[in-house]
């Protein structure tokens, strides 16, 4: 119940804001206006910010060269980065979680290195016919007389895709009538892997989100965790989901924090009227609805987190995880919404934080599952796990 941090928590806090603001933040006009990139030089600086930070591979392993940080911790730092906009902080090494469920051979091969940034991975579900409806995913992998898979697929809206050297693919193993979703690592320069389309988005982030055709032939090594793991696929794109929509959740508390405080500082220094922006109630009210929106959506966040690192009925976790990242998503785009008004035209460039929060904060209410699958999970939460213990604290 007490939300206190701890004297290690607050010094995590000031490492990861310290980076965001000394780092990414003085990046975001030189990424918004070239298209999202920045200079090899600048690059180079938030990886090496990041790792001095201490905040690379948050949940990972220490002995694969991660952070191994609680998900109350990994809250603590993704509440940070989300005060950045563009996305610079994409640029530091990182890896999906679910490389920490590799083999030892995989872990070596794939997640020290991209814990060193050396290496980066992109994870590919969607399709073009299966989005909200992942378990509707028509690729497939078929095993061939050697033992080896012949994957054929295609992926939409692979984020990082277009730079990505490994790819975590899921697709159905055939076994007889059965479809058995399973994850395999596909490495970029495996023969049959074609980039169909890399297509503009709303936000101006670091990399793309291409679609991408596979027709290609793995070894069963290349099932993620082993070939014991065909077939397992769900149950480890589930802790995927979870643990990322919590992230999302953070991240945008961290974005709200930050529309807040730079419509505060602008509204009670800019007069119209005979009087402060922020004494016509017109504008201060909705900062003020903004300011319940994120102070309860931090609550939540910082609850479900809590409950997973004390090892909480995971069915339980899932439905709060769910609730988190369809309340904080939402309050987030409206309180991006209030701050452009408050910003008046000003609040309509690009120069603006607010302007780029108002776009890229759209996008946190479709990925990683939308509201309104959201919404369908509280629902099944409220039936099957009971209204009070989705409401419990
Ligand atoms: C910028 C970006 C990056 C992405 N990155 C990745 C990535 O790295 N890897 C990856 O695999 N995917 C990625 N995605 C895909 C993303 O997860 C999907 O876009 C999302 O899950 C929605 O699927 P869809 O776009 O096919 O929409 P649809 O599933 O077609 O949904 C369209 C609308 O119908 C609603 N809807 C659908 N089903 C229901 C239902 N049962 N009840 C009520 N409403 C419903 C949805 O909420 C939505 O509003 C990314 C998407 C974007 C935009």
């Amino acid at each position: 119940m007490d939300f206190t941090l701890t004297a290690h928590q607050a010094t995590l806090r000031d490492r990861a804001a310290a980076f965001v603001d000394g780092v990414c933040i003085p990046l975001e006009l030189e990424a918004e206006l070239n298209g999202g990139k920045v200079s090899a030089v600048s690059q180079q600086r938030v990886v090496d910010g990041a790792i001095a930070a201490g905040i690379v591979g948050a949940g990972h392993l220490r002995e694969h060269g991660g952070a191994e940080l609680s998900m109350v911790e990994q809250v603590i730092v993704q509440e940070e980065l989300g005060r950045n906009t563009n996305a610079i902080w994409w640029l530091a090494p990182g890896a999906y979680n679910v490389l920490g469920l590799g083999t030892a051979e995989q872990v070596d091969r794939y997640l020290r290195p991209a814990l060193r940034g050396e290496l980066a991975d992109a994870y590919a579900v969607t399709e073009r016919e299966a989005g909200s409806d992942a378990a509707g995913i028509e690729g497939t992998a078929l095993r061939q007389s050697d033992g080896s898979f012949r994957i054929v697929a295609e992926k939409w809206f692979v984020t990082t895709g277009d730079v990505a050297d490994v790819f975590i693919v899921m697709v159905n193993v055939i076994d007889g009538d059965a479809r058995l979703p399973t994850l395999f690592l596909v490495d970029r320069t495996t023969a049959g892997i074609t980039f169909l389309d890399d297509p503009p988005f709303t936000h101006t982030y670091p990399h793309g989100h291409p679609t991408i055709a596979f027709d290609c032939t793995v070894t069963e090594q290349a099932v993620l965790g082993g070939p014991g793991n065909v077939g397992r696929g769900d149950a480890l794109q589930n802790m995927w989901f979870v643990e990322e929509r919590i992230h999302i959740a953070a991240r945008c508390v961290g974005a709200m924090r930050r529309l807040l405080s730079e419509s505060v500082q602008w509204t009670t220094g800019r007069s119209q009227g005979g009087a402060r922006l922020f004494d016509h109630q017109g504008i201060s009210f909705p900062l003020a609805d903004s300011a319940a929106d994120c102070a309860a959506a931090r609550l939540l966040t910082y609850h479900v987190a809590q409950l997973m690192d004390d090892g909480a009925d995971g069915k339980l976790v899932h439905g709060k995880a769910a609730m988190a990242k369809l309340f904080a998503s939402e309050a987030a785009n409206r309180c991006a919404d209030r701050a452009v008004q408050a910003f008046g035209g000003r609040g309509y460039m690009r120069t603006t934080a607010a302007e780029r929060l108002w776009r890229e904060l759209r996008v946190d209410r479709i990925w990683e599952g939308t509201s309104e699958i959201q919404r369908l999970i509280t629902a099944r939460g409220l039936e099957r796990r009971g209204v009070e213990r989705m409401l419990s604290l």
